[in-house]
């Protein structure tokens, strides 16, 4: 059987790394992105000249609607889909707590939890042995902002991954007897653009000093983790979030 996988905001960075990583190990991929069909369409392609399958569906992992068409169109291209990796994320300009507003709360905490949960709850309906599926896994994109909290910076991303790390260790739980894995990756301080939505375009150089390892990761170091963790060599992992941090 094909093994179908969805990653979320995989136009660039960490979840295109992935989408390239998984496409070689053997996966048929679904690249979801949200605005840049370009860039989307580009990682497919890339995708497509190692030998591999994959396909952009453009969907805002926020909206129900659009998360149901992005599961649909994949399983109707490849057949069921057997893992997700929910990695679509963002922050917004740093600022302090007191400065946040409803809106800017809603877009964070849209995205990166209910964009997760509406992804991961999809995904469970179409893999859980109890609705009739084969069984399958999850990996979810937390940070190690969870743990630090970015204070002065952006302490309402830093508790949207903290719900990441709740939802993986109940979620897993949860579905532990269904069939499927849960886990997640949490990334330290890695160079992608996510960065300049920060405001600071320069955070990896400024903060690599103070990772124990001593420099900024790769989006292709945080892919292999979670590619190792959509495999069947982590069998007898599920629950469990990974730090790819550099030691932070
Ligand atoms: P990035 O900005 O390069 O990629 C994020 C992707 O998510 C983009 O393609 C973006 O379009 C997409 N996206 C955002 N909102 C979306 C939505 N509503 N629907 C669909 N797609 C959406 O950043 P990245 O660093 O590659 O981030 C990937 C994940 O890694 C995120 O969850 C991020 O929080 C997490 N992370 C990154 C770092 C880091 O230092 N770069 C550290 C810890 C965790």
């Amino acid at each position: 059987m094909n093994r179908v996988l969805i990653v979320t905001g995989a136009s660039r960075g960490i979840g295109a790394a992935t989408a390239r990583l998984a496409a070689m190990a053997g996966y048929h991929v679904g690249v979801n992105y949200r605005n840049d069909e370009a860039a989307a369409r580009e990682v497919v392609a890339q995708i497509e000249r190692t030998g591999g399958q994959a396909l952009a569906v453009r969907g805002d992992v926020s909206d129900e609607g659009n998360v149901a068409h992005l599961f649909e169109l994949v399983g109707a291209t490849y057949g069921p889909v057997s893992a997700l990796v929910n990695n679509a994320g963002m922050l917004e300009r740093q600022a302090r707590v007191d400065e946040l507003d409803a809106a800017r709360l809603r877009r964070v905490l849209g995205t990166n939890v209910i964009g997760s949960f509406l992804c991961a709850g999809e995904a469970v309906r179409r893999m859980s042995t109890r609705h009739g599926g084969s069984g399958g896994v999850i990996v979810n994109v937390s940070s190690r902002a969870a743990v630090l909290g970015s204070p002065g910076e952006y302490v309402d991303y830093a508790a949207s991954k903290g719900a990441i790390d709740t939802l993986t260790v109940g979620l897993a739980r949860e579905v532990a007897g269904e069939g499927i894995r849960v886990n997640s990756v949490r990334p330290g301080i890695i160079d992608t653009s996510i960065h300049a939505s920060g405001g600071e375009p320069g955070r990896v150089a400024r903060v690599a000093p103070s990772v124990p390892l001593g420099r900024g990761g790769t989006p292709e170091e945080v892919a292999r983790a979670i590619v190792w963790l959509l495999s069947d060599e982590a069998s007898y992992v599920t629950g469990t979030i990974l730090d790819v941090s550099g030691g932070r």
